[in-house]
């Protein structure tokens, strides 16, 4: 039987309107590496914040770039890769909304966005990949064969993320979570450096009123057609 052709999947779209879900979906049903990217920026922003690195002055993120090894290792128990910073396994650490304050800033810097795209690329050599980020289909994989840019109803995703985060920490108000995606967005998307923008040749899923069932075979359709 002929080799099933592997692609390259990107996901791309605003904060916690489901990508990383989709991306699991995907990953899960294709049998397909799935990075998290955003994980990547966390990770780096944990560093720094334990550091006391000061973000603003350009040869301490250097220096601090250089002591920093990400890696995503493969969790056989719950059948997904987690993010491992230094060794350490910091996949639930860096979900706070501490570190989802400072993220935004950390990755609107250009030599932080290196480091990171650098080795995106280097995971999407053999294809076969699923990534979601913010400009996966505009800088990491512009040759991608599928760009997905989600979008979702704002309340619908104040109201996820309110849910997954109020799980961990039952402090939480849902002012926090909104002022917290509202800030996101607008830096993310207005930074000088590879801002979010759906690329030109992305398919727009608004998953605001799809069951996760449809979000998948919405998706897989777009995948067969791309085969
Ligand atoms: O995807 P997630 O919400 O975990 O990403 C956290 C943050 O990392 C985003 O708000 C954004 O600032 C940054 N990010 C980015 N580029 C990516 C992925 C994430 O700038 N490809």
């Amino acid at each position: 039987m002929a080799k099933e052709k592997k692609i390259i999947i990107t996901i791309d779209g605003w904060s916690a309107c489901g990508k990383s879900t989709l991306a699991k979906q995907l990953a899960k049903e294709l049998n397909y590496k799935y990075i998290d990217s955003g994980a990547m920026y966390r990770a780096i922003t944990l560093y720094f914040l334990r550091n006391h690195i000061d973000w603003t002055k350009p040869a301490s993120v250097e220096k601090a770039l250089k002591s920093i090894v990400i890696e995503f290792v493969y969790n056989p128990k719950s059948k997904e890769s987690e993010v491992y910073m230094n060794s350490e396994n910091v996949e639930y650490l860096i979900r706070d909304l501490v570190i989802a304050e400072k993220v935004s800033d950390v990755a609107a810097i250009k030599s932080v966005r290196e480091f990171a795209v650098r080795q995106q690329q280097q995971m999407g050599k053999q294809k076969g990949i699923v990534m979601d980020g913010r400009d996966i289909g505009t800088v990491v994989f512009p040759k991608a064969e599928l760009k997905i840019f989600m979008t979702a109803d704002n309340a619908i995703r104040v109201e996820r993320r309110f849910k997954e985060l109020f799980e961990k920490n039952p402090n939480i108000t849902i002012d926090e979570v909104k002022n917290n995606l509202e800030m996101r967005d607008y830096i993310d998307s207005h930074r000088e450096v590879s801002p979010l923008r759906k690329a030109s040749d992305a398919v727009v899923l608004d998953n605001t009123s799809l069951s996760l069932e449809e979000q998948l075979n919405l998706a897989l359709k777009w995948v067969k057609e791309r085969m």
